[in-house]
């Protein structure tokens, strides 16, 4: 267990490499850490993430009552505490708005095709929770149905939360979160993208426990109504570990590249991007 004196240092880093990056604007964005069993450590409400000294940060008990600091804690204080209430195992929580991310939960695309071996393997799927007014009550309750299962999700207009066994281990998957949509974002700008096929985000999902990643829910192919598992999208490869995405399996099935669909195909096949970025 980490000393206060260096959990105060620690949450002064992650804030400080949070601002760095571009993924906290003015005092945007907050971060807490267990100090034992009963109280958390966290930053303290309107102050930027960049500039935080180890004096400013707050103690509360597990009920957000403030019992040491001069300044009052986070005003998403209640998302941080219902993810320490739902998750025994976290540690640490960070939040920010990182642009790109947050550029995917405005548009309302959730981070869930399966791409990358190291996002299947550490974060699995990054949903979206409901949108909800910050600092309030309906935030918390957003969060509440994926935290379970998920160690990082999108906020639906809003940004992007992170939790993990330490500090670093929470802002490192915020990291991967902005990595992600930002790769994510140039394929679909490069106008494809190659999926990882459900047998090899399966072989991935074996991975996890070799390499001895803790994940709190295992992966499915499904969107289970409940999120008990981390759904991704990942079609069938017939043996193929890469297929293409749709719109170029069609070209391809066309023979010359053109592609020539009749009124019903195109519907079909609108239907089904429509259905894919949900
Ligand atoms: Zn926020």
């Amino acid at each position: 267990m980490s000393s206060e004196a260096a959990l105060r240092a620690d949450i002064v880093e992650v804030g400080r490499r949070m601002y760095a990056r571009g993924y906290t604007a003015s005092n945007d964005g907050n971060i807490s850490v267990r100090l034992g069993s009963d109280r958390l450590l966290m930053t303290p409400k309107s102050v930027c993430k960049g500039f935080m000294t180890p004096d400013m940060m707050c103690i509360t008990d597990l009920t957000g009552r403030k019992l040491e600091g001069d300044r009052d804690p986070s005003s998403e204080m209640q998302m941080h505490l219902e993810v320490y209430r739902q998750r025994p195992d976290v540690q640490a929580v960070v939040h920010a708005h990182p642009p790109t991310a947050t550029g995917f939960a405005v548009a309302g695309i959730p981070l869930d095709r399966a791409v990358l071996a190291e996002v299947l393997t550490t974060l699995g799927s990054i949903p979206i929770a409901e949108y909800a007014t910050p600092s309030t009550r309906e935030l918390p309750e957003a969060v509440r149905k994926y935290i379970k299962a998920h160690d990082g999700m999108l906020l639906a207009n809003h940004g992007a939360l992170t939790v993990g066994s330490d500090l670093f281990a929470a802002y490192y998957k915020m990291e991967t979160i902005e990595h992600f949509a930002k790769i994510s974002l140039v394929a679909r700008l490069l106008g494809r993208e190659n999926l990882l096929s459900r047998e090899e985000v399966m072989r991935l999902q074996d991975l996890r426990g070799s390499y001895g990643i803790k994940a709190p829910a295992p992966i499915c192919a499904e969107t289970q109504e409940d999120a008990t598992c981390q759904a991704v999208q990942a079609p069938a490869g017939d043996g193929a570990r890469l297929v293409p995405d749709i719109v170029r399996r069609r070209a391809e099935a066309g023979g010359d590249g053109e592609i020539r669909l009749t009124y019903r195909e195109l519907s079909a096949l609108i239907e089904e991007a429509i259905r894919s970025l949900r």
